[in-house]
């Protein structure tokens, strides 16, 4: 017998992951007022679209085993348009699924522990290292926080109340997640300790064996402060001056043992780069592989090609794939195979760094078609040395990017602004006719 399934999500049209990192000049927003619930769409509430119904699976930590990653090759061609999208959290969405194919979609994915809990499938937002345990950086696998943090969240009735866009980061001491924004984040220090903070207030040490717990107590901290702010906050930057959380009480009210901690060196400004496509090597002679798709999107068969030797996937913030567990030789072929297949498998290639949301005719809001209009090329600049480019149908931006980047954005009079982003300050480039691709390159050396 099934679940009832949920209502479809009508609004807002948000066809993208919530911006992962605040406003598109990374200012932090007004305090805001809400009242209502968020939209956000999940795998049991679809968003009703212009090509179909679209569901959005929560992916902790963005790993995937190969069976779930079969799994969703077979949703995809089963239920929705043959593609899977990858979103800034590292999460995976499927568009174009047919009007009565929920509950069918739903067993799939029961079947393959993708949805370990109905009524907490759309707060599972946890960010993670991606090459954690990997290739030697950072202090280790993050498998077990990942694990606790996500049966923590599962096994209690008031995280419902969490949003749909409240976002764990787990970094596994890297500092490659810490600036993505997170509402509650973790960094592995190593000796067994931990930090762990709530959005960009000042952090607290605890152990790493306490860390899961830490987060959960924040979590349910920011609900108290949200709760008696009365203003319907559903990220730790939207709570008003005055209704701060305060992570220490929470964590002595949770019996968690802290203590005050040096922001730097360990939270990182700016934050560590993204991996970049290509092979890394681990300290025990495994290799991983890195790969990414163009605009995000993959087919069903490009997602089969990935399934690797390690027996899991990992879908990075940066709309990236890593395939871990090969010898170095088998690296290095399945990173030719993957490039054969149309990934983008190095650097320099014309795609890196370029990003679209949906745009038309997918999403109802977007002024035009982005992904068709989206161009490669960094206009002769190393493509590793050039700003990532994102193309948004709307001035919503659904799943920009974080940190610095150049926003294209369509307007209603047919043609797109390019506006270079860094931190709080904004610069819009004004070019004439013809002039689009070499205004976007010259806007994504911004960062030489
Ligand atoms: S056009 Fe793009 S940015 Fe605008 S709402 Fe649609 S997906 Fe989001």
């Amino acid at each position: 017998m099934l679940a009832a399934m949920p209502p479809p999500s009508t609004t807002p049209p948000n066809q993208g992951e919530p911006p992962i990192g605040g406003t598109p000049g990374n200012v932090a927003p007004s305090p805001v007022v809400r009242d209502r619930g968020d939209a956000c769409p999940g795998a049991l509430r679809l968003h009703t679209a212009d090509d179909g119904r679209l569901a959005r699976l929560r992916l902790p930590g963005g790993i995937l085993t190969n069976r779930q990653v079969e799994a969703l090759a077979v949703a995809a061609e089963r239920y929705g348009d043959g593609h899977l999208g990858i979103t800034s959290r590292g999460n995976a969405e499927l568009r174009g699924i047919g009007d009565h194919c929920g509950n069918g979609l739903a067993e799939l994915l029961r079947h393959t522990a993708l949805l370990p809990s109905e009524r907490h499938e759309r707060i599972r937002n946890i960010v993670a290292s991606p090459l954690a345990g990997l290739d030697g950086h950072g202090h280790g696998s993050l498998h077990p926080w990942l694990r606790e943090l996500d049966a923590l969240l599962c096994a209690q009735d008031w995280t419902t109340a969490l949003s749909g866009r409240f976002l764990f980061a787990l970094d596994d001491g890297r500092g490659d997640v810490t600036g993505l924004g997170g509402d509650v984040t973790l960094v592995a220090q190593g000796d067994g300790v931990a930090l762990v903070r709530t959005g960009a207030a000042a952090p607290l040490r605890v152990a790493a064996a306490d860390a899961p717990r830490a987060a959960l107590a924040a979590a349910r901290a920011f609900l108290a402060a949200a709760d008696a702010a009365g203003a319907g906050a559903w990220r730790v930057r939207e709570l008003p001056p005055g209704h701060e959380v305060d992570l220490a009480a929470a964590l002595a009210h949770a019996g968690i043992p802290a203590e005050p901690a040096p922001v730097r060196p360990v939270l990182r400004t700016p934050p560590a780069p993204a991996p970049r496509p290509g092979i890394a090597a681990g300290p025990d002679g495994t290799y991983a592989v890195l790969a990414a798709p163009v605009l995000g999107r993959v087919t069903s068969t490009q997602l089969r090609a990935l399934a690797g030797p390690g027996g899991e996937i990992r879908i990075t913030p940066w709309r990236g794939f890593v395939v871990p567990g090969f010898d170095e030789r088998g690296a290095r072929r399945r990173l030719g195979e993957l490039g054969d297949a149309g990934f983008i498998t190095e650097p320099g290639s014309p795609w890196s760094g370029v990003g679209a949301c949906t745009g038309r005719p997918g999403c109802a809001k977007a002024l035009a078609d982005v992904r068709r209009d989206a161009l490669p090329g960094t206009g002769g600049l190393p493509a590793a040395d050039a700003l990532p480019v994102y193309w948004s149908g709307c001035e919503r931006r659904c799943g920009h990017p974080h940190g610095d980047w150049v926003d294209v954005t369509a307007t209603a009079g047919g043609r797109y602004t390019v506006t270079a982003r860094s931190g709080t300050e904004e610069r819009q480039l004004p070019y004439r006719e013809g002039e689009l691709a070499d205004t976007i390159a010259r806007a994504r050396g911004g960062r030489r």
